[in-house]
């Protein structure tokens, strides 16, 4: 609801001002994807992985992960990924 009457808003407004947009800091991109993709609880699988990679290796895992841009990520991810049988 809000969105639509900003927008009304905003074309009726005369644009002799140039809208400002809104620029993101890095650190906020950075928080926003955090914000997005939060970390999600340790499995409780046999493996013990909660008691092998404490809470806080998980959460400086997690903070790099999502300091780099979507490429990298991927790329990250692609390198991660066990290649298929076959
Ligand atoms: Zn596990």
């Amino acid at each position: 609801m809000n969105d639509i009457i900003t927008k009304h808003v905003d074309q009726d407004v005369p644009s002799k001002k140039k809208k400002k947009k809104k620029k993101k800091s890095k650190v906020q991109k950075i928080q926003d994807q955090k914000d997005k993709h939060p970390m999600l609880p340790s499995c409780s699988c046999k493996k013990k992985c909660a008691e092998r990679i404490p809470e806080d290796l998980r959460k400086e895992i997690h903070n790099l992960f999502w300091q780099h841009d979507y490429n990298e990520r991927l790329d990250w991810l692609h390198s991660k990924r066990a290649p298929r049988a076959n």
